[in-house]
């Protein structure tokens, strides 16, 4: 369905619903609809399925025996894991306190029963669309597409955690654009945009899915391959370098490039923000020689504070 951002069937539904004819009304529309359903007779019951299986979507009644809907709603609010579960409540409770107390209680929609088997449908599928926008936007940078830093960061450091247990090289490369003022300056800040563009193309071309690449500030790039080692994570920088000439040769008078430096893990560190600090350092050093180039972090790298040409 084209209207979601993702296949209906990779999307599962918890309903939650103490009346038997109700529930297997609701699975059958959401069946229909594409969604892989899950059923709970109760909250208890609920919470009990959703310390096994992890769901996209719940739809819950509010009057149940033992506990209702709005209980049940508190304990998942009070679990960080569950309390981002995108939340319909679907009840006979109709009134303007019921809908507002639903609704403060952070669900996504409130359904009044009777329901229209496709209006809820319709509004299912809008609370995912939002939830699925709010997310991209949460995690990506708006210009290139790329990780943001804070996803970038996080997701750097889940890498790191594992080669604490696994250890396994992997490179961390900082790079920024060589002159990236003077594009800016003397083809206006559209065009220095195309160019941010065609260096994210060039970092995202032929990585693997395991390669992590985020923008981390304006015109500077962080990039982390796990599994490779200095000398092959200095060849891959080199073929980005080549792609990004490439891409940018046409448009500018002349192609771009940027400078790089490479911090490996665990030899030069395993925390983020001293790797990023190293390869930074390296990237800098890049600068000093020429620009254009990736440069691998030395411990003498340190003590060379001389100003980029
Ligand atoms: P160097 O080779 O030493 O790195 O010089 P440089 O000119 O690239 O570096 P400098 O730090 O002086 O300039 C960076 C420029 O990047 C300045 C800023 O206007 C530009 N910039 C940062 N973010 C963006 C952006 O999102 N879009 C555009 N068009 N320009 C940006
Ligand atoms: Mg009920
Ligand atoms: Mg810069
Ligand atoms: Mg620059």
């Amino acid at each position: 369905m084209s209207d979601l951002p993702d296949e209906p069937q990779n999307y599962t539904v918890l309903v939650v619903e103490d009346d038997p004819h109700t529930a297997e009304l609701l699975a059958y529309t959401l069946s229909s609809a594409g969604f892989q359903v899950f059923t709970a007779a109760s909250g208890p019951d609920a919470l009990k399925k959703l310390e096994i299986v992890m769901v996209d979507l719940i739809v819950s009644d509010v009057m149940m025996p033992e506990m209702d809907g709005f209980k049940m709603r508190e304990k998942i609010v009070q679990d960080t894991v569950l309390r981002d579960i995108p939340f319909v409540f679907l009840t006979a409770k109709g009134t303007s306190e019921d809908q507002i107390r639903g609704l403060s209680s952070g669900a996504d929609e409130y359904v009044t029963k009777p329901f229209d088997p496709q209006v809820l449908i319709a509004r299912i599928h809008a609370v995912l669309r939002r939830r699925e926008n709010f997310s991209r936007v949460a995690r990506l940078d708006t210009l290139t597409g790329l990780l943001n830093r804070t996803t970038l960061e996080r997701e750097v450091q889940r890498e790191l955690a594992r080669i604490k247990r696994y250890p396994a090289d992997g490179s961390l490369v900082f790079l920024d654009i060589d002159g990236f003022k003077q594009v800016n300056d003397t083809f206006g800040h559209a065009a220095g945009d195309r160019a941010l563009l065609q260096l994210a193309s060039a970092l995202t071309k032929d990585i693997r899915s395991v390669d992590i690449v985020g923008r981390y500030g304006g015109e500077e790039f962080v990039l982390y391959f796990p599994e490779t080692p200095e000398p092959v994570g200095i060849r891959i920088v080199e073929r980005m370098m080549a792609m990004f000439r490439n891409l940018s040769k046409d448009e500018l008078n002349g192609p771009l490039t940027f400078s790089a430096g490479l911090a490996e893990a665990p030899r030069d560190g395993v925390d983020f923000a001293g790797l990023v600090e190293k390869a930074d350092q390296a990237m800098y050093t890049a600068k000093r020689r020429g620009k254009a180039q990736v440069v691998p972090w030395r411990p003498d790298l340190a003590d060379t504070t001389l100003p980029a040409l």
